[in-house]
């Protein structure tokens, strides 16, 4: 389906936009965090929720913390198993 938009918003300034484009939004996250080094949050509103659910498991920061805000492992470093 073509109905999906992605709300984009940064935690560190008022940088916000909506996209209709999952590409878009991702090209567009990237290049603020990455210039700015600000934390962008963002929000797939589809009206699939298994989109929605598949987009914010696979995460967009490529990290720990944003790949799964439901997930109890919010601690950005994992946890030594060596000892
Ligand atoms: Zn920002």
């Amino acid at each position: 389906m073509d109905e999906t938009r992605v709300a984009v918003r940064c935690d560190d300034c008022p940088f916000a936009a909506t996209y209709d484009r999952l590409r878009d939004a991702r090209t567009a996250v990237d290049d603020h965090e990455s210039s700015t080094g600000h934390s962008v949050d963002w929000e797939i509103e589809s009206l699939d929720a298994g989109v929605s659910r598949a987009g914010a498991d696979a995460g967009v920061c490529g990290r720990p913390e944003c790949a799964n805000e439901d997930s109890p492992l919010v601690d950005p470093e994992p946890p030594d198993q060596e000892s």
